[in-house]
């Protein structure tokens, strides 16, 4: 009996020890390289240990919601066709308490973030939490080696919350959670600021930094997009109204999720959502090694992020060579000439949600190669690179070897 029992012992003493510590991180999508990924990073907050499945549950919600929406993609959109772009993790942190604080019912709990309703003197429904106890949890400040691009924290509470200053901060417990995480998410990554007015005066700052408002009503700041008709938030205009002011200041369009919940995100904010993923990704995560000058080259490669988000495009000696639309180009199937050459490959994300020259230009990326040519085929015989004249390639060699 003894025999028999021990190892069933032993499996419980170390059962303590296998729980997760706060810090731990989880990665639950890995796209590629985080040196050219944009990383999510959840921490949750009001979770005890008991709750932990609570939290993995709720990040997955919204990382479905984000990524893999399918019919509701669009009140995501831009997110879907970017979903190899991000890595997502998710940082184990156990509250001793539950919930959130909320002064308007004089509920308060110690939580692992301090995460409290009415944030500093703010609207009841202000949810936010200490910045400098979630930095201690970072990858980069616990050896995970890299650095949070978008920061969210998930708190476990059902009243409607959220806030977004350095972390994107919402109530995972409320209906719409999503949602207010997505707008949260808009004003931290996105560096949006909010559609809706609400105080009956003159906005009273400078002009704001921010893409989606402007002191000026001409709206001149979103010039490329006037009068566009989106099939969701409307034709693009100058709305008065935003950063919470009813007047002297101007939004882009009748209804957005960066006004209200449920609705999608305007032509100016996706456009600024690409801008920002652009800031932390370029379009080829590696290719052939271009260094020095390569003689007979079987195969030049680029390996972008995601190839069927790209136009790919070749050029040898700055002429675009059609019917060369993908990762790898071929040097002998096009007919060059012997000698050295400069193959290009250009690779480009030709979304019609951009329309800013400087954004543009983020999301193109060329790579050159220096070629030398010496064992080409016969030109004539190649040229069009077609099955026929293949054919009759292979008929003037054998016509050769027999004379
Ligand atoms: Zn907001």
């Amino acid at each position: 009996m003894f025999h028999r029992l021990a190892p069933v012992l032993s499996l419980v003493a170390i059962a303590p020890l296998m729980q997760a510590a706060n810090g731990d991180l989880t990665t639950l999508v890995n796209n590629g390289s985080s040196a050219n990924r944009v990383d999510i990073v959840y921490m949750g907050d009001g979770y005890t240990a008991d709750q932990q499945a609570t939290y993995a549950t709720q990040v997955n919600q919204m990382n479905s919601a984000m990524f893999d929406a399918g019919y509701f993609s669009w009140k995501v959109d831009p997110f879907p066709r970017y979903a190899k772009f991000f890595n997502v993790h998710r940082i184990e942190v156990v509250s001793a308490q539950s919930g959130a604080d909320d002064p308007s019912t004089n509920t308060y709990v110690n939580t692992a973030l301090g995460a409290t309703y009415a944030y500093q003197g703010g609207s009841q429904r202000t949810l936010y939490i200490n910045e400098t106890e979630a930095n201690k949890l970072l990858p980069h400040n616990t050896g995970k080696g890299f650095v949070a691009d978008i920061r969210m924290v998930t708190v476990n509470a059902s009243s409607y919350g959220g806030a977004a200053i350095n972390y994107a901060v919402y109530s995972a417990g409320y209906f719409a959670a999503t949602e207010i995480a997505m707008h949260e998410m808009g004003h931290s990554f996105g560096k949006l600021e909010d559609e809706y007015g609400g105080i009956a005066s003159a906005f009273p700052g400078a002009e704001p930094d921010r893409v989606n408002v402007t002191k000026d009503p001409t709206g001149a700041k979103w010039q490329r997009w006037m009068g566009y008709n989106d099939p969701r938030t409307g034709v693009v205009g100058v709305y008065e109204g935003g950063d919470g002011y009813n007047t002297g200041i101007y939004h882009p369009s009748a209804d957005s999720k960066m006004n209200n919940l449920n609705k999608a995100f305007d032509p100016i904010a996706k456009e600024q959502f690409i801008s920002r993923i652009y800031d932390f990704v370029r379009p080829i995560d590696a290719h052939l090694d271009n260094l020095g000058t390569l003689t007979d080259p079987t195969k030049l490669w680029v390996k972008s992020v995601d190839a069927q988000l790209f136009t790919f495009e070749w050029f040898v000696d700055g002429t675009l060579i059609a019917g060369a639309t993908g990762e790898e180009f071929d040097p002998s199937l096009f007919g060059l000439s012997a000698g050295l050459h400069t193959i290009k490959a250009k690779v480009s994300d030709l979304t019609d949600m951009v329309r800013d020259a400087a954004i543009l230009a983020k999301m193109t990326q060329e790579v050159s190669w220096t070629v030398n040519l010496v064992a080409v085929p016969e030109p004539a015989a190649y040229a069009g690179a077609s099955l026929a004249f293949s054919a009759l390639c292979l008929i003037r060699r054998r016509k050769r070897a027999r004379a």
